[in-house]
């Protein structure tokens, strides 16, 4: 029995068997794991991919951390706020275009108290009572998840970045504790989220054996929902000269998630389209099934009637369905709930 097979078999391995699938020459392996990848997302989800629109609804943070550009000191960051409305109509936009998950982002901006949140939260939940929110407001009190939870949210996503302490020291001030983001996703879990996390891939200082300690603390974590952050330098932060993440070691990454998790929502982010044109479809060949694109701001009065940003979300859709198309699966109308929270699903 090989690494691949003792993965099917046992949906997890030991460090140094992860280690052999993240580092190997042999192109046996290696299309055997992208194979059997495949024939579960096909088995299970049919090859139906789900959209879902991101919103970064503001980019304060009062937070440090080393890679982000919205790290409080960057200080040549224009800052926003959107608003309601424009909130709102970034959702009525979004829907009209097929998306039924709305991801609302920002950093831990703590302008949005529970009670804003709670408010906006529950007018979008009356107006789109067939979509999901996902929230992602970094770490918050078990007090406030749930508020936020009573007034509809869906989902949280929260990464915890790596699963090594040292590491995760290397990438944030003292001030931040890889057990605090720890207990967050408990709590997040305990309240009855969809939960959302995953690991940056590619951030400085990263060794191989800490990726396998993230997929280690995956298993732990049971998530419903995985998001990989490839790591990209970013102007205003301290790795700004860094290389980006490698795309072989995120595709292979997402192979092993999809056999190790076949009915979790694995996510494609939109980033990946910075490390290669085609990133976000070959993660999707590679075992993901939620594409997620960025949702855009209606244009406010005096400005153009489509915005740029607009008509680049338009082309970057038609591109999709396209290329998707071409490698025969279908980019769906539907929320797209985990699979791991139905029980009569085969696995
Ligand atoms: S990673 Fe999150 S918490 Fe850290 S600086 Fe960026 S937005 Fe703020």
């Amino acid at each position: 029995m090989d690494v691949v097979d003792a993965l099917m078999k046992n949906s997890a391995l030991t460090d140094d068997q992860y280690l052999e699938l993240l580092r190997t020459n042999d192109p046996t392996l290696r299309s055997k794991l992208f194979a059997a990848a495949q024939e579960a997302i096909t088995y299970l989800f049919h090859r139906k991919v789900y959209l879902q629109g991101v919103l970064d609804f503001t980019n304060h943070c009062p937070r440090n951390c080393f890679y982000c550009d919205l790290r409080a000191e960057n200080s040549d960051l224009k800052r926003f706020r959107l608003n309601w409305e424009q909130i709102r109509g970034a959702c009525r936009e979004a829907f009209k275009l097929g998306i039924r998950t709305f991801v609302l982002q920002s950093g831990e901006d703590q302008y949005y108290t529970d009670m804003i949140m709670g408010n906006l939260l529950s007018t979008l939940k009356q107006e789109f009572p067939e979509c999901a929110v996902e929230l992602a407001l970094g770490e918050r009190t078990k007090g406030s998840y749930n508020r936020m939870f009573k007034s509809g949210a869906d989902r949280y996503l929260l990464r915890f970045e790596t699963a090594d302490p040292l590491h995760f020291s290397r990438l944030h001030p003292p001030s931040f504790a890889l057990s605090t983001k720890i207990d967050c996703l408990n709590d997040l879990k305990t309240i009855g989220y969809e939960l959302d996390t995953g690991f940056i891939v590619g951030a400085p200082y990263e060794m191989p054996e800490y990726l396998a300690r993230d997929l280690t603390l995956l298993q732990e974590l049971s998530p419903d929902c995985i998001s990989l952050a490839p790591f990209l330098p970013r102007e205003g932060t301290t790795f700004r000269h860094q290389m980006p993440c490698n795309l072989e070691t995120f595709l292979r990454l997402i192979a092993i998630l999809r056999v190790m998790f076949p009915k979790a929502n694995i996510v494609a982010s939109p980033l990946l389209d910075k490390v290669h044109v085609q990133g976000q479809v070959m993660a999707v060949l590679s075992g993901a099934n939620v594409l997620r694109v960025t949702m855009t701001v209606p244009p406010m009065p005096g400005e153009p009637r489509r915005t740029y940003a607009q008509r680049s979300l338009l082309r970057k859709l038609q591109s999709l369905y396209s290329s998707l198309q071409s490698h025969e699966y279908e980019m769906v109308v539907d929320r797209g709930d985990s699979l791991t929270r139905k029980k009569n699903v085969l696995a």
